[in-house]
């Protein structure tokens, strides 16, 4: 039990140390890493990693650094594209052997953009249980922090890396009901900036870079203003492009989405400015808007 009056650390303490009592299960650990700052590295995650038999990486020595942080010395090896067919009956066997192993990968997510996907297939076909301890996600990071409406996107990654398939790519994407994602490196941010720009048209984006680290920018735009701008001064770094559906393509608002915006508005607004307000902001039908503070209103009597 922790005390009444117990200081942050005593209680961040006491709930690892929850966590680390708890016996971890057999099966695979999906487990999420910092995208660039540490401290964005869950307890539970940091407790999962600490209680595995054995944990598979991307990089060894990247890896080992983070592990290094925290105090963590579970054996590490490495798990990529190029060792995975011979690598996966090993965890396998382990796995069968009443083990509990973990999967991380260099940063964020494992399986977005990253190793893992036929290894999940493989553990579950086998009949063996998998299991996520979710955390960060350079994907989610970029779409929530463009400014960008995000209610229903698309996460695509890496384009190609040839111009004619790139832009026959992004023709595919043009009809997606919803923003885009992309991941893409500095050495291509240009040239997809213009694909993008011929082949969806001047629509609004975004690139977050370094998110989370001492760099981090979000830099936003039509396409054409961006690769302008990413010509003269070349960004460095990691970077997230998210770019807003063509006219006609977004979705209209969900409930969900006219609800937060109609509690904040009426935090300094009337019933009838908010629903004006939010009817106008989210392009939703006013009567629509109405329709959903009275019946919030109702039920908050
Ligand atoms: N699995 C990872 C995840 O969930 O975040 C993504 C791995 S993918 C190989 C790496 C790409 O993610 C980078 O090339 C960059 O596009 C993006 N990325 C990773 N960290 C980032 C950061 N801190 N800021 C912006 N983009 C980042």
């Amino acid at each position: 039990m922790v005390r009444e009056n117990a200081s942050i650390f005593e209680r961040l303490e006491a709930e690892l140390m929850r966590l680390m009592a708890e016996p971890l299960a057999a099966g695979l650990h999906l487990v999420a890493t910092p995208i660039g700052h540490l401290g964005d590295m869950s307890l539970r995650a940091v407790a999962t990693l600490a209680r595995a038999d054995t944990i598979y990486c991307e990089d060894t020595r990247h890896s080992a650094k983070l592990l290094a942080r925290y105090g963590i010395a579970q054996p590490l090896e490495s798990y990529h594209e190029h060792n995975g067919a011979r690598m996966r009956p090993r965890i396998l066997a382990r796995i069968a052997a009443g083990r509990p192993v973990a999967l991380i990968s260099d940063a964020g997510m494992p399986l977005i953009s990253d190793p893992g996907f036929k290894l999940v297939r493989a553990v579950r076909a086998a009949g063996h249980p998998v299991y996520v301890v979710p955390g960060p996600s350079a994907a989610l990071a970029g779409l929530v922090v463009s400014g960008i409406a995000g209610e229903h996107f698309y996460f695509e990654g890496f384009l190609p890396a040839k111009s004619s398939k790139r832009r026959k790519r992004l023709g595919e994407l043009a009809s997606v009901p919803g923003a885009l994602v992309f991941f893409e490196s500095p050495a291509r941010l240009s040239e997809m900036l213009h694909d993008a720009r011929a082949v969806l048209g001047n629509r609004e984006a975004a690139i977050a870079r370094e998110m989370t680290k001492r760099h981090e920018e979000v830099l936003t735009g039509r396409l054409d203003a961006l690769a302008a701008r990413v010509d003269e001064a070349p960004p460095k770094g990691e970077m997230v492009v998210v770019i807003a559906p063509g006219p006609g393509q977004a979705t209209e608002a969900g409930d969900r989405e006219i609800e937060n915006a109609l509690d904040e508005a009426l935090l300094h607004m009337s019933v009838r400015d908010a629903v004006d307000a939010v009817s106008a902001r989210l392009k939703v039908a006013r009567r629509r808007v109405y329709g959903l503070a009275l019946a919030r209103r109702k039920g908050m009597e």
